[in-house]
């Protein structure tokens, strides 16, 4: 088991009234698992993501990857599992606008100290996602779909365990969407990374060899029946 969250509890204080954003979630997950949230706005997809991640401190609950509690790791350690074990895809591409194509996707290497950044990885990664002739183009002179393959190849360069990803096709059009999943089912038989897709594409989803679909709702996560 890659991933486990146990119990998982987060609130906040909106205007003077505690919400709670994610309710007691347990959840667990293999090696290559493929697995899709779905579930109204406001349901707490985005902080069970950024709770799972790292980004985010539980009020209780534990979120447990390669066997060890994400908050009882040093900061180095988290640090590293962050830009390491897990791949972020955001909402948004979030690529810089002053770098290439190629920069962007070599960003996260900067943050490494030693025996990092392998250029042939970086070709290869570019040609897996579509782009192998835009290496030195910049962010803005590519379509919005082009601009997400760069996000999810910088989220692949570290060889990431996991990967999380907001609405990866959420502002994209139907075509584009079936790229981008390709490119991750692609990799996912390649590597066999564990994805954790928050999509409101339940009909694509469903046509992912052994996926699981999970609906939230209010904070809490259940398990789709299969059909
Ligand atoms: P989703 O991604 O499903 O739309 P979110 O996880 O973004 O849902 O939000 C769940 C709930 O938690 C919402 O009511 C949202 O307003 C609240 N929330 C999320 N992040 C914060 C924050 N940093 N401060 C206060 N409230 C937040
Ligand atoms: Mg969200």
């Amino acid at each position: 088991m890659i991933l486990e969250c146990k119990d998982l509890t987060k609130t906040y204080m909106a205007e003077d009234k505690l919400m709670t954003a994610v309710d007691n979630v347990s959840l667990q997950a293999d090696q290559g698992d493929f697995l899709f949230i779905h579930g109204h706005s406001g349901s707490g997809k985005t902080t069970l993501l950024s709770l799972i991640g790292g980004l985010t401190v539980p009020d209780s609950g534990n979120v447990i990857i390669d066997k060890q509690d994400n908050w009882q790791r040093s900061d180095n350690n988290l640090s590293e599992l962050r830009n390491k074990t897990i791949g972020f895809v955001f909402q948004f591409a979030s690529l810089i606008p002053t770098l290439t194509v190629e920069e962007n996707i070599m960003l996260p290497l900067s943050f490494c100290s030693t025996g990092c950044g392998d250029p042939e990885y970086t070709k290869e990664l570019l040609e897996q996602v579509g782009l192998a002739d835009k290496a030195d183009s910049l962010p803005g002179q590519l379509s919005g779909g082009q601009q997400r393959r760069v996000a999810i190849a910088r989220a692949f360069i570290n060889h990431p365990d996991i990967i999380l990803a907001d609405e990866p096709t959420g502002d994209l059009d139907e075509d584009t969407e079936k790229d981008i999943f390709s490119v991750f089912t692609e990799y996912n038989k390649k590597h066999t990374t564990t994805f954790l897709i928050v999509t409101h594409n339940n009909q694509l989803a469903a046509t992912i060899p052994n996926s699981r679909i999970f609906t939230m709702r209010q904070g809490k996560l259940a398990e789709d029946a299969k059909e």
